[in-house]
């Protein structure tokens, strides 16, 4: 009995200990990709560890850590955020705009600290949301907005979420420590959302920082976890901070695993400070996120505490705010452009003016509410700024220059391309024009997203070729496409034999594009990408999609109202069931092949795995095929160079042991079905 008992803890020990180390790795990866930018292992190797500590983790319930790098990708729903008193305030910053107003700053505190020379430290003001991280023993324990400054919302699980927010800081650090920092949302990461929510007809996001603070406010932490959010720290809470200087403070952070922009630098007097002014003024566009300015703070913490704070913001440190990308120009006129699902923008064309290195002409208004708002009129001397954002856009109106005989907006009721009366849906922000199927641009619109690279990938047709086949009346839908001609396509503007040939060979080729593929191309409203991934996987075919009710589809992992009311409405219109009756007889892929099904990869290439017991999914042979065909290697025994053991019902007893003595994790037929995707 007493040896059981020992053998018990001392596979537990050995399990708690290996969950420890692989958390450790796991952490410090996660470190060296999302903080240092410089990663050392492979994606897949990174996945199939982490698969690892999430397997130990459940089997072993009592080893549950909640900063585990395994809870990166959230899943916690907020219903509502709790507040949370900050225990140290969160101050705003003093603006200033011009040298003369920093001079007058430098003027008074060094009157007040009675200093001659006075260290300050540049940093770049980072647009996004501010947020206090408290940790305690090194372990991280809340994530507060400012809110208020005194007291603002505990959006812990949403942090979580945030890879280069150290969960467990990397340095032993008993006590509690504070820092707090900015959540931003990088450029790249901002565009390529948003061109993924146009895709599928949604609204874009109107800038970066609104989208970072709204993401920390989402309800839903595995939403949180899909954005590509990041942290930048500026400021350490000098509670027991045992450092002399601001600078060191940040540095030691650094140490600690944090995220701190080596853009820092330490200016001996404030002749530096200007000359990091005027350095990053025309640098920062080439950043990889939006700064607004430069935040000057003095350096030595003695002299800050001197210093203390006002009512609004500390005495020691001031924003230096640039100019804003703004111009002011004419609007001429309002155009409305319709897009592939039939949504309306209205778009500001303005008299030319140079704006952030390039010639605008035109900017985005958005939506009806966007003009009512800001009560823009053809005339008006308008103000446009140029954000992150691809097309700039209108901030406000100069009122003083208002034509007298200027008329309000009045926005458009019918369809500016076939005059259809405008719909506009509760919870819309957008008008849209109903016509589906007559409507010119939302059918060249429908057709050129259907051969788009994302999509059919049909090489040799363009945008503009296709609004010539549709004038030509040679395509008037995405399945007319599979019964052109050559010689139909010969005569056109512009194309020759060559040209005509390739355009036929593209679009054969694309009966070979898989199933998902083809149905995203299909364009159903708010069916991207992913989506269309998640649907293929499990309706298989068209058919079973088409046929699918309502509660089938949102039983589908990820699949909500919105979606599945979408692809209703797409199915109970016959046009549809027609125009793929006809994609079926061209011969495109409208249910997954077999091969895709079993797929051929190399996703578990290097890995040597051991199959041992009864599976339900698979026959015992077609697992090892199964693994095969995925570039991994089947062994019959276990060894120290087995990767992982697939175990199914009944297996060995010996084998059990090995594994677990060789430390080989053990991995159910549902593992290894994720693992291969
Ligand atoms: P304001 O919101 O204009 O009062 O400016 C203060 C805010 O600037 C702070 O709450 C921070 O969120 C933000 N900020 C951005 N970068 C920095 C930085 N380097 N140092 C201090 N605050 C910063
Ligand atoms: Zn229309």
């Amino acid at each position: 009995m007493i040896n059981l008992a020992k053998k018990l803890k001392n596979m537990s020990d050995n399990i708690e200990e290996k969950i420890k180390q692989l958390s450790a790795e796991l952490n410090q990866h996660n470190y060296n990709y999302y903080v240092l930018d410089k990663p050392t292992i492979s994606d897949f190797d990174f996945d199939l560890k982490l698969k690892e500590l999430e397997k130990l983790e459940t089997e072993n319930q009592q080893f549950f850590d909640p900063n585990s790098p395994t809870q990166r990708v959230g899943g916690e729903i907020i219903k509502s955020f709790n507040t949370v008193v900050h225990k140290n305030r969160m101050y705003s910053l003093d603006n200033s705009y011009s040298k003369e107003d920093i001079l007058d700053w430098e003027k008074r505190i060094k009157k007040m600290i009675g200093a001659e020379d006075v260290e300050y430290v540049c940093e770049l003001k980072y647009d996004g949301a501010s947020i206090n991280l408290s940790y305690s023993n090194g372990i991280l324990q809340s994530a507060v907005t400012r809110g208020d400054g005194y007291q603002g919302d505990d959006v812990t699980a949403n942090i979580k979420t945030i890879r280069s927010i150290p969960l467990v800081l990397k340095e032993n650090l008993m006590g509690d420590f504070e820092i707090r920092g900015e959540i931003i949302l990088p450029l790249d990461g901002f565009n390529k959302m948003n061109e993924d929510r146009m895709d599928i007809g949604l609204e874009p996001f109107s800038n970066p920082r609104n989208t970072a603070s709204g993401s920390l406010k989402l309800q839903d932490s595995a939403e949180v976890a899909k954005r590509p959010l990041d942290c930048l720290l500026y400021h350490v809470v000098a509670n027991k901070n045992p450092n002399k200087t601001h600078f060191e403070a940040l540095e030691m952070a650094r140490k600690l695993g944090f995220k701190i922009p080596v853009t820092n630098k330490i200016c001996a007097n404030i002749e530096g400070v200007f000359s990091f002014i005027e350095n990053w003024d025309t640098k920062r566009y080439k950043l990889p996120y939006e700064t607004d300015g430069v935040v000057i703070k003095v350096n030595s913490l003695a002299q800050q505490d001197e210093l203390g704070y006002t009512a609004k913001s500390p005495r020691w440190a001031i924003a230096y705010k640039y100019k804003a990308e703004q111009e002011s120009s004419v609007l001429k006129e309002i155009t409305y452009q319709v897009g592939r699902t039939g949504a309306i923008t209205p778009v500001a064309n303005l008299a030319p003016v140079q704006l952030a290195g390039t010639i605008v002409k035109r900017a985005s208004l958005h939506n009806a509410d966007q003009i009512e708002k800001l009560d823009i009129r053809v005339g008006d001397t308008v103000y446009v700024e140029k954000g992150g954002e691809i097309i700039p856009k209108i901030v406000g109106v100069d009122l003083s220059k208002r034509p007298k005989d200027s008329q309000p907006t009045k926005y458009i009721t019918h369809c500016p391309d076939c005059n259809t009366e405008l719909v506009r849906t509760a919870g819309d922000a957008k008008h849209f024009c109903p016509n589906e199927y007559g409507c010119p641009t939302q059918i060249t619109g429908r057709i050129q997203h259907f051969i788009s690279r994302k999509a059919m990938n049909i090489d040799g047709l363009g945008a503009e070729t296709i609004q010539l086949l549709f004038k030509q009346g040679l395509v008037h839908n995405y399945a007319d496409l599979y019964e052109l001609r050559e010689s139909q396509i010969i005569p056109l503007e512009r194309m020759a034999e060559k040209s005509a040939q390739n355009i036929i060979a593209g679009i054969e080729k694309s009966k070979e594009v898989p199933f998902e593929k083809v149905l995203f191309a299909l364009g159903i409203r708010f069916v991207g990408e992913t989506v269309a991934k998640k649907l293929a996987k499990h309706f298989k075919s068209i058919d079973n999609l088409l046929k699918a009710s309502f509660e089938e589809l949102i039983s589908v992992d990820e699949i909500g109202d919105i979606i599945a009311k979408s692809i209703i409405h797409f199915s109970a219109n016959p046009i549809n069931i027609a125009l793929i009756d006809r994609l079926k007889i061209y011969g495109v892929q409208l249910e997954v092949s077999a091969e895709s099904q079993v797929g051929k990869t190399t996703i578990l290439s290097g890995k040597t795995f051991v199959v041992s017991g009864v599976f339900t999914h698979f026959e015992r042979n077609d697992l090892k095929k199964s693994i095969e065909d995925n570039g991994g290697k089947v062994a019959s025994g276990i060894s120290k160079k087995t990767d992982f053991v697939v175990a199914g019902e009944n297996m060995g007893p010996s084998k059990r042991e090995k594994a677990d003595a060789l430390g080989v994790p053990i991995i159910s037929e549902t593992d290894y079905l994720k693992m291969i995707g």
